[in-house]
């Protein structure tokens, strides 16, 4: 570890936050925090107790009044100002980012844009919040239609990308006027207890915005769910979690967001620019070493092109340069523990017992901390398990295709609906895919398509609800009508 990298550590608050202070767990326990590109530890901090979760909730639910009634002006430039310490501290949070989840400094420096990105936008919207009036149909009174905040919100985000699904929830909450706790995965909770003292800074009130760290994420979460002061659950990881919380949720019939798994269909058509294609294939595939919700995961390429397209990402990925993501150059960082790197090598290797040929990569790597290869795998045949499962690793899995209609079934024959991709110079068959595609978003001749202006989230098991946009803020707004009868 260097020097600069230490003293950044040492600054991260290791506590719990909670109304305002930094606490230390009711328990005295400390959880781990591990570098995945050398299985260090980075840092030890509080392991948040199920009644630490409740304290938590408590301190949100105390300020919750007064909050919402903090004029939006206010609320907003709160946020703002959190952009702007995190702009100037961008290379600190970067850094941060790049040790405890891995990914390249120059990706995390992205996340850092795209991340703070949410702060500003929602700083605005948070004096856009309008409602309309009317009078009824029979002429007898006014209409009021308001909008309210929701409440005390909990909120529980992954490890993959460990500020902008932070920023993406705790931005709208507050602009919104509700108060929150939110539980950062445990592999990557640094980040947002960085922010939090960001938001600290930028003024933020004491309880508005309460952290908890924990290894026991079930145990805590779970009283949290079950409280009736709570009134909103929004949640980003994996569809298996989801379903869960949504079952737990139900019994207060809490207000769920669920930002859920993908397994993103990449289809080149023959009339495809092939450069643009490919470049859209590595953004849509390296981007964060493939452990993306919205990772392209299964190419589905047209046979006139398939051949062409797959040597052309070869040559590319033999370009990609593997190892601890602070190193100059580096565009692959590891996997974010062993278990992914046993998941991409498991899913690799049915796939090539089921008829698929290596073209490149195909093994973890032979270094300390936990890399795969970045992989192509090509004639990916139809019940293979990487065409059913997120990758969640740097592998290109290619399947061809003969004709439009037999591309729209393979790209729907999924039960997630996050994100899909498409390239084809014909206009006329890009809106067809639009029609046809089950997603919630889609880049057409695009391989990036995350701001923080979009309403980002799927269809189908990919879940409930949109982050970001002007649609983001709705998530944390209740609408209230009322009557006024005519005098
Ligand atoms: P995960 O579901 O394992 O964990 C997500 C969060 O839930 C973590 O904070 C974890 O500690 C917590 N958690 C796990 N079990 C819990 C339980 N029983 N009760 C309460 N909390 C619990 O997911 P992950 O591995 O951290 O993230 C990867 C997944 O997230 C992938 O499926 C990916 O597609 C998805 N993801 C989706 C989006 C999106 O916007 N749709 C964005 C990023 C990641």
């Amino acid at each position: 570890m260097t020097d600069t990298e230490a003293q950044l550590l040492a600054r991260i608050p290791d506590r719990l936050f909670i109304g305002g202070e930094w606490v230390a767990s009711s328990s005295s326990k400390t959880l781990a925090v591990v570098d995945p590109a050398t299985g260090n530890v980075l840092k030890r901090i509080a392991d948040a107790t199920p009644a630490d979760g409740i304290a938590a909730l408590d301190a949100a639910v105390a300020v919750a009044e007064k909050w919402s009634a903090t004029a939006p002006r206010t609320r907003g430039e709160i946020l703002r100002g959190a952009f702007d310490l995190l702009q100037e501290r961008q290379d600190e949070v970067a850094l941060l980012m790049t040790l405890e989840m891995g990914k390249p400094l120059s990706e995390a420096l992205g996340e850092v844009a795209y991340g703070g990105e949410f702060l500003r936008w929602f700083g605005e919207e948070a004096v856009r919040i309008s409602g309309r009036y009317g009078r009824n149909p029979e002429g007898t009174g006014q209409m009021v239609v308001s909008q309210r905040p929701v409440g005390p919100c909990y909120l529980i985000t992954p490890w993959n990308f460990p500020l902008a699904m932070a920023t993406r929830k705790i931005a709208p909450a507050l602009a919104a006027g509700c108060t929150v706790v939110i539980k950062p995965a445990e592999l990557t909770p640094l980040t947002t207890l960085l922010l939090a003292r960001l938001l600290e800074e930028a003024g933020l009130p004491g309880g508005v915005l309460n952290v908890i760290t924990t290894s026991t994420s079930a145990e805590v979460s779970e009283p949290i769910i079950a409280d009736s002061r709570l009134r909103k659950l929004s949640f980003t990881g994996s569809t298996p979690v989801g379903r869960k919380l949504m079952i737990q949720a139900s019994a207060n019939v809490l207000r769920t967001s669920m930002e859920l798994g993908g397994n993103a269909p990449f289809v080149v058509f023959g009339d495809a620019d092939l450069d643009k294609a490919v470049d859209g294939a590595m953004q849509a595939k390296f981007r964060n070493i493939g452990q993306a919700c919205t990772a392209a995961n299964r190419f589905i390429v047209h046979s006139s092109v398939v051949h062409e397209f797959a040597s052309r990402i070869a040559g590319r990925v033999a370009q990609l340069r593997m190892g601890r993501g602070t190193e100059e150059g580096v565009t692959i960082g590891p996997l974010i523990n062993d278990m992914a790197v046993n998941k991409a090598d498991g899913l690799v290797k049915d796939a090539i017992a089921r008829g698929a040929s290596l073209v490149a990569g195909g093994h973890r790597a032979d270094s300390p901390g936990s890399f795969y290869e970045p992989t192509v795998l090509v004639g990916v045949t139809l019940g293979s398990e990487i065409l059913r499962e997120e990758i969640f690793g740097p592998v290109v899995s290619i399947t061809e295709f003969d004709d439009e209609d037999e591309a729209v079934r393979l790209a729907n024959d999924t039960e997630y609906g996050l994100v899909s991709y498409v390239f084809t110079e014909s206009l006329a068959r890009g809106q067809r895919m639009i029609e046809r595609l089950d997603t919630g978003m889609m880049g057409l001749n695009a391989g990036v398509l995350s701001n923080a202006a979009a309403p980002f989230g799927g269809v189908k098991q990919s879940g409930i609800g949109r982050e970001g946009g002007t649609e983001g803020i709705h998530e944390y707004l209740s609408t209230k009508y009322t009557l006024i009868p005519s005098a």
